[in-house]
């Protein structure tokens, strides 16, 4: 980073190396304070993502969606007609900035394709509008920093949207770190794969993408490692899989793994690819191992304990998107500032982490972070 930014976050009270990394997901308080308020909620690209999250968003107790924007008008008469929508809350990508006369929208969901999420929150920003961004925040970290910035400045919020966050199982990952029950985090490996389907989409092209699978999936597998660990990660190495089909892979990389050292001692490794289907989590503590898998899709989440049952972890399920919504909800509706892990700070950290991860399997040498 250079001074200048370095200065312009510092200044924000945003200094990288200082911030807590906390957990503090229990909302039923926040629920209760705001039951009866709602907030106005645009989706930004009405792709499969925003289709989850529509989902997740009806009969929300603190959400209407109010407004939708999109580059395909063909899609504007069903989302107009299911979520009542007026013609003045309806966008395209050049007249999103008018967004500041929509008095009833407060939030913008961006599921745009990943280079163009620092524009679409800096819009957002200017126009006076809370901002939820989904992941991979970005796709360099000056463009997480200056999104972080732009929001500061305009005096909105600025959440990613890491819906594992609002996940009990990862919560209760995350609480036995904390509260070191079975003893210290040793190691953790995650493991995600999905088959990315043909080639000529968005996730293969390298200027919209940013990169491939570690862009896309293997950031879960970054998060899980900090938050399982509770630690921010000193160094990585890297070594990219074969390309299997060039064609496809011209671009951007299938295959990528990883390999994290924490300051505690604590390992972790990774790996994702764009081919098979592989879902794992596994977290290794001095008494019980613990896996999860599938662990980061839409669920149902299942887990398993080397060394004993799974009773304390296993849960009901519940849709992801719309847990998350809820629990976001309260935390738009409040004054406060939003939890670090919440906000795009989190997602700054995992944008330095994910080009360490490139450097070092470019360079072949490890990097520090
Ligand atoms: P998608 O391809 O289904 O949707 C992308 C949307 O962006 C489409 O509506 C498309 O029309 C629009 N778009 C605008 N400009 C485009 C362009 N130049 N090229 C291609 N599409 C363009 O993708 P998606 O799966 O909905 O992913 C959107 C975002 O959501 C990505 O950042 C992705 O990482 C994220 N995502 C998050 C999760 C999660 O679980 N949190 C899951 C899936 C996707």
């Amino acid at each position: 980073m250079d001074k200048k930014r370095r200065a312009l976050l510092n200044g924000l009270g945003l200094s990288l190396a200082s911030l807590p990394f906390t957990s503090s997901l229990s909302l039923a308080e926040h629920h209760a304070k705001y039951k009866g308020k709602k907030l106005g909620i645009a989706l930004v690209g009405l792709g499969r993502y925003a289709n989850r999250i529509a989902d997740g968003l009806v009969n929300s107790q603190f959400w209407n969606l109010n407004g939708i924007v999109t580059g395909s008008p063909e899609k504007i008469p069903a989302w107009k007609e299911k979520w009542k929508l007026k013609d003045s809350n309806i966008f395209n990508y050049d007249n999103y900035d008018q967004l500041i006369n929509a008095k009833d929208i407060d939030v913008v969901y961006i599921c745009l394709p990943n280079s163009m999420h620092a524009d679409f929150t800096i819009r957002a920003a200017k126009a006076g509008k809370h901002v939820i961004c989904e992941k991979p925040m970005a796709v360099s970290v000056k463009e997480a920093e200056d999104m972080i910035a732009a929001c500061d400045r305009a005096g909105v919020k600025l959440a990613i949207g890491y819906r594992l966050h609002f996940n009990p199982y990862h919560q209760k990952i995350i609480e036995w770190s904390q509260q070191k029950t079975f003893g210290n985090i040793g190691y953790v490996d995650g493991v995600f794969s999905i088959n990315v389907g043909p080639a000529g989409q968005w996730r293969l092209d390298k200027k919209l993408a940013g990169g491939g699978s570690l862009m896309d999936v293997g950031i879960y597998c970054v998060q899980a490692a900090r938050y399982a660990t509770q630690e921010e990660p000193l160094s990585v190495t890297a070594q990219f899989g074969p390309i299997t089909d060039r064609e496809k892979f011209k671009e951007v990389e299938n295959g990528i793994s990883w390999q994290l050292k924490f300051p505690s001692g604590a390992y972790s490794t990774g790996y994702s690819a764009y081919q098979n289907y592989i879902d794992t989590l596994t977290v290794g503590t001095e008494q019980k191992t613990f896996s999860l898998s599938p662990a980061y899709s839409y669920g149902p989440l299942k887990s398993s304990v080397f060394g004993g049952d799974n009773s304390g972890f296993s849960f009901p399920f519940k849709h992801h998107q719309q847990t998350q919504m809820e629990a976001m909800g309260p935390l738009f509706l409040s004054k406060d500032p939003l939890p670090d892990h919440i906000s795009g700070l989190e997602g700054l950290k995992d944008m330095k982490i994910l080009m360490a991860i490139y450097k070092a399997a470019r360079n072949g040498k490890p990097v520090k972070i």
